[in-house]
């Protein structure tokens, strides 16, 4: 089995600096890039401030929180990572941003690197054919927040070998986080699930059964949810959100998995949610309110 010690990241928005957070606090030596230097600074700071919370919350050692942030290095330059053990590639979830990322990483890495996706739907069997080592790629999709999370998912593609699957399968149990095994069709196990939901909750309010907020009471006080869908997908993403049903529409030809106009409108606008201080709810005040 691989000895996996060092750890490139691909993307530092909110999923690359919680993995980041995650692997350096296990001891592995991480390696950040983005194409944006703000993107990288904004990711260590966060780390810091949620590692110092859980300093304050008794769950890290005040010693292990500086010792976690030495063996978290930035760069811009995508060729510096390549000669990580294992790559895990967290950008934005377009699949030509992310093919385009590991073309262009193939003549940096050694031969042993794992490749991964922390993609939310996309096909993890197609971005593996675009690369020199299909059975040594495959879906490693952390939840968010990832330092609170528990739950990962390990997607094998077609053609990915049982040793990098139990390679994986090692990692995350070093993390302290646990493995759910899902086969490659769109959208996985969690969001196959999750998102018809979140789509649903959208098509409510755009056909005006409730408002943003009766409909998150009803989920949360009436299904015992911890977070309102409306809420959660601002939490999410709403182009996450957007993109991760037009690849369940499209990998299932089927209509119950259209993406609500609505929700297009919101991305369309701009307004993606917690991330940009606008989405369902407005956050750019004390108290998040809603906006419809
Ligand atoms: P985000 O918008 O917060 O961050 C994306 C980052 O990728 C940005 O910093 C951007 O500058 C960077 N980026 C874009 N193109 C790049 C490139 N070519 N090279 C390097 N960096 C690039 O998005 P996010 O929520 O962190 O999502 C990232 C991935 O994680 C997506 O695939 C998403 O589906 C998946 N994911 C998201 C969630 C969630 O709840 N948001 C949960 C699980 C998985």
């Amino acid at each position: 089995m691989a000895d996996i010690r060092t750890v490139g990241i691909v993307g530092a928005g909110q999923m690359g600096n919680g993995i980041a957070h995650v692997f350096a606090l296990a001891g592995y030596d991480v390696l950040l890039t983005d194409i944006n230097q703000a993107s990288l600074d904004k990711a260590l700071a966060i780390i810091q401030h949620n590692l110092e919370r859980q300093v304050t919350r008794g769950k890290v050692a005040a010693q292990d929180k500086t010792a976690t942030m030495t063996r978290i290095k930035t760069t811009l330059k995508l060729a510096d990572i390549g000669s990580a053990d294992l790559i895990i590639e967290a950008a934005t979830e377009r699949e030509a941003v992310k093919q385009a990322i590991f073309e262009n990483l193939l003549p940096h890495l050694k031969p042993s690197t794992i490749l991964t996706s922390n993609t939310s739907s996309i096909s993890i069997t197609r971005l593996a054919s675009r690369t020199d080592r299909p059975e040594k790629f495959m879906g490693l999709h952390f939840m968010n927040p990832v330092p609170v999370m528990q739950l990962v998912e390990l997607i094998r593609g077609i053609a990915t070998d049982t040793e990098t699957w139990d390679t994986l399968h090692k990692v995350v149990k070093k993390l302290g986080k646990t493995v759910a095994s899902s086969e490659d069709f769109p959208a996985f196990i969690v969001n196959r699930i999750l998102m018809p939901m979140i789509n649903e909750a959208v098509y409510a309010l755009y056909e005006s059964v409730g408002n943003v907020k009766s409909i998150d009471d009803s989920l949360k006080l009436g299904a015992n949810h911890p977070m309102g869908p409306l809420e959660l997908a601002d939490f999410i993403g709403l182009d996450t959100c957007l993109a991760i049903m037009n690849v369940l529409h499209d990998g299932m030809a089927d209509t119950k998995y259209r993406p609500c106009p609505l929700l297009k409108k919101y991305v369309e606008a701009g307004r993606l949610g917690r991330k940009t201080q606008r989405g369902f709810y407005d956050y750019r005040g004390e108290v998040p309110v809603p906006t419809r």
